[in-house]
């Protein structure tokens, strides 16, 4: 089933990328499998139909996970960050999507230089400037670039966002192509440590459209695993 899906978005994958028309068609995706809420063997099953990259909310579970999965993969934080728990993401995860603030990108820079680390980011935009949501508004952006490129222990590595959940999905298309323009945008400037090449967008009811958009990462969990019991 898990195997099944997960070709299937593969698929969907790249028959969205053949719809591009602004965004080079054949620029790659990476999929990320969120496994929040789903366990360590469905994790598993996940992996063995080729899922190398994994995506957890909280640093809890992913903790507890870290430990019980016995394969080799690469972690991503997609969730909402507090500044309490940045010791231990700093420590379980290669790539940080949800960076919000710059006091989250301070804190994270002063635990990064304690383990000697430097640690991937990714800057989160709240596009569409839902209270709901955290991230930076655009006009908050290149600031945050700015001083966040000066620290010797975080990479800024792209740009993440989530679009409102619509009622019409296509409705995250306007969305998804103004953050396209904002990142190939941040892309040409000239930074120092920053080495944009990400833009993290689309899950599971919209990736197709953010692929066929410029999203070079998707976020899927539940067309992967099914609806997550809470
Ligand atoms: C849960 C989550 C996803 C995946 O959501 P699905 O709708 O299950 O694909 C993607 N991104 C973030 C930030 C999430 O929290």
């Amino acid at each position: 089933m898990i195997k099944d899906n997960y070709q299937q978005v593969l698929a969907s994958i790249e028959a969205a990328k053949s719809r591009r028309r602004e965004v080079p068609k054949e620029a790659p995706v990476k999929l990320i499998a969120v496994t929040k809420n789903h366990d360590v063997a469905a994790m598993r099953e996940a992996i063995d139909a080729g899922a190398t990259e994994v995506g957890e909310n909280r640093i809890q579970e992913a903790a507890n996970k870290f430990d019980a999965l016995e394969r080799e993969v690469t972690w991503h934080l997609i969730g909402h960050l507090q500044t309490n728990k940045v010791k231990q993401a700093v420590k379980y995860f290669q790539l940080i999507h949800s960076v919000d603030s710059l006091h989250l990108a301070r804190a994270l820079e002063k635990e990064a230089a304690k383990i000697g680390k430097v640690q991937d980011i990714l800057l989160q935009v709240n596009l569409a400037r839902e209270d709901s949501k955290s991230g930076l508004y655009k006009e908050e952006l290149e600031e945050a670039f700015r001083e966040v490129d000066g620290f010797e222990h975080l990479r800024i590595r792209g740009l993440m966002c989530m679009a409102p959940n619509y009622d019409e999905v296509e409705n995250c298309r306007p969305l998804f192509r103004e953050m396209y323009g904002i990142y190939c945008q941040v892309k040409e400037m000239p930074w120092q440590r920053a080495k944009v090449e990400y833009l993290s967008m689309g899950m599971s009811h919209d990736y197709e459209i953010a692929v066929e958009e410029g999203a070079n990462i998707v976020r899927v969990g539940t067309a992967i695993f099914g609806p997550r019991q809470y």
